[in-house]
């Protein structure tokens, strides 16, 4: 599904303050509320959306990420859009707002609504790598290190203190749920006491306080294939951080940021180049070699070659990622005009102009029109 921008969805400005933020939202929140709008799935839509907008700019740290990765960043963080997570200061600011309370449970169905799940997947983490061009050409192995949760080495993730087990809870039966009556209708709820795991610890692993997890410090190899651009994304699966009770981690996505290089830039797999020649190499014709990342490449350069001209190496460019096929690279050719000539070489210059009957006074209108160079010289 392709998202709107958050901040298009709050109609703010990508720098708005928190409390335009907040603003944006109330009035948003208002507008599509679904007690002023009843049946209408678009309102409804609306105001999800807002909601979902909202958990993640008024959060420093996930705006952050969002304005840096986008919304697939966030989900490197382990966001998951719209969820129940969001509810506790959405109710406040709604609460308070319209002066009364209302159940979400009865708008998003009650499945929305537990906490906590019983075996919670880990979190995904986002980290970015520097590469040089060179090594986006051929493929590089980084060695970076990072800080993630991983499995407690005292109670191996149970988050239960040796010795001790896990007990049945005792509210919900190991259910996890509570019915209420409800009208006609049975309502099923999480149950409060076991957040809906039907388990409680009686007494929690004390190196970890129960959250069956230790920050670590990891230094990881990450292989990155020729080819990546700026902005690459490479997941690395369940390199993110441990899930909880024995749940699978989450993943590892990395985001691939390029230096730029001295002598060549990228146009996706395409390489160019500029070089500098002289008049006389530029008419005579003259072998250049051009550093390619491979040790070098000869180009012949032929005579009568005007400034501006490009020349074109095929397959000397960039491998496309995931396929075999290489780009070209581009030379585009400027002519070094002499600031520094002496007497006796300015004497043969003028004999040249002589010989060519070029002025060196006066260049007239209509000898300007013959002598322009066409506006698009194309590439060769
Ligand atoms: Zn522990
Ligand atoms: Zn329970």
């Amino acid at each position: 599904m392709n998202k709107r921008n958050y901040y298009e969805v709050l109609g703010v400005e990508r720098n708005a303050s928190a409390e335009e933020v907040k603003k944006a939202y109330r009035q948003m929140a208002l507008k599509h509320h679904p007690d002023r709008n009843a049946g209408d799935k678009q309102a409804e839509e609306r105001f999800k959306e807002a909601a979902e907008a909202y958990s993640v700019l008024a959060d420093p740290e996930k705006r952050s990420t969002y304005d840096r990765f986008g919304a697939e960043g966030l989900r490197g963080e382990g966001f998951q859009g719209f969820n129940s997570t969001v509810f506790e200061d959405f109710e406040d600011i709604l609460g308070n707002f319209f002066g009364f309370n209302f159940g979400f449970g009865d708008l998003f169905g009650a499945g929305s609504r537990p906490r906590r799940q019983p075996a919670q997947r880990g979190r995904d983490l986002a980290l970015e790598i520097e590469i040089s061009l060179e090594e986006a050409a051929a493929g590089v192995e980084k060695e970076i290190s990072l800080h993630r949760a991983e499995a407690c080495p005292t109670c191996r993730g149970t988050r239960v203190r040796p010795g001790t087990q896990k007990e049945t809870c005792s509210s919900c039966g190991g259910r996890g749920q509570i019915r209420h009556q409800q009208g006609f209708f049975t309502v099923s709820r999480p149950c409060s006491r076991c957040h809906g795991s039907g388990e409680v610890i009686p007494a929690p692993c004390d190196d970890c306080r129960g959250t069956g997890h230790a920050r670590q410090k990891r230094d990881l190899k990450i292989r990155i294939p020729a080819g990546v651009d700026e902005g690459s994304r490479l997941r690395i699966a369940g390199e993110g951080e441990a899930g909880v009770s024995g749940a699978e981690p989450g993943d590892l996505y990395t985001v691939i940021r390029v230096r730029k290089h001295e002598f060549f830039d990228r146009e996706e797999h395409h390489l160019t180049c500029e070089i500098a020649i002289s008049f006389a190499q530029a008419a005579l014709g003259v072998t250049v070699e051009i550093p390619t990342f491979d040790g070098g490449e000869k180009l012949k350069i032929p005579a009568g070659t005007q400034a501006g001209q490009v020349f074109r190496i095929r397959g000397k460019g960039l491998k496309e990622l995931d396929s075999r096929r290489l780009g070209d690279l581009f030379v585009r050719v400027q002519v070094r005009t002499p600031d520094d000539l002496p007497k006796d070489q300015k004497a043969l210059l003028r004999q040249l102009a002589g010989m060519r009957s070029e002025t060196l006074e006066f260049l007239d209108q209509e000898h300007v029109r013959k002598a322009s160079v066409p506006r698009n010289e194309g590439r060769r």
